[in-house]
């Protein structure tokens, strides 16, 4: 398997910023920690699609509390300042559950605030976010990610869910793109 830091073949991509071996690490580590802080009690992991979908399946596989999934998909107004319109929204109610809110990446973190203010109007019992990146250089919106797996550095990343035009969702690790391809 190829390592962190590796140069790929792909002529879109630059480097190897997360292999798999070591994602699977991370995933576990927050898995143990979230049953841990939930134990004794369910929790709805909610994700928006359809980045966040990877880093889901195998994060719920590592929780060991019982869980329950559910999906939203958004879609952004430009220039909206982070405002998003639900294209999907969750199957069951969540008043009164414990939600955990099951992120690919938080880069400005407008989507997420809003995301979460409306989320918060359900009134749910608990309400937290788990990331598995955090471009914290660009964050606009003043967080609380309780979870994180990587900080993330101020470049475009892509696979484990994160695509570019839709492509690269299914790469097991996550790698940089080239400079030229963003412009
Ligand atoms: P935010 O509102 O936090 O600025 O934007 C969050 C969304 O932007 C993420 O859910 C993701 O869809 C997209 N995004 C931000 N940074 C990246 C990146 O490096 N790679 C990819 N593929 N998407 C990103």
């Amino acid at each position: 398997m190829r390592p962190r830091g590796a140069v790929l073949a792909d002529p879109v991509l630059d480097r190897m910023l997360h292999s798999q071996d070591e994602i699977a690490e991370r995933v576990a580590e927050l898995g143990a920690a979230i049953s841990e802080d939930y134990r004794g009690q369910e929790v709805a992991l909610v994700t928006v699609l359809r980045g966040g979908l990877i880093f889901l399946a195998d994060l719920c596989r590592r929780v060991d509390v019982p869980v329950t999934l559910d999906f939203m998909a958004i879609s952004s107004y430009a220039g909206g300042g982070g405002a998003v319109r639900i294209t999907k929204d969750l199957d069951d109610p969540i008043e009164g559950r414990h939600v955990l809110v099951v992120e690919d990446i938080v880069d400005t973190g407008l989507t997420l605030h809003y995301l979460l203010k409306m989320l918060r109007q359900r009134r749910p019992a608990t309400l937290e976010v788990c990331t598995l990146l955090d471009k914290d250089a660009r964050r606009i919106a003043d967080l609380p990610l309780r979870y994180r797996g990587f900080a993330c550095p101020d470049r475009f990343v892509v696979g484990y869910g994160l695509d570019l035009g839709g492509r690269f969702r299914n790469l097991p690790f996550i790698a940089t793109l080239k400079d030229e391809v963003m412009g």
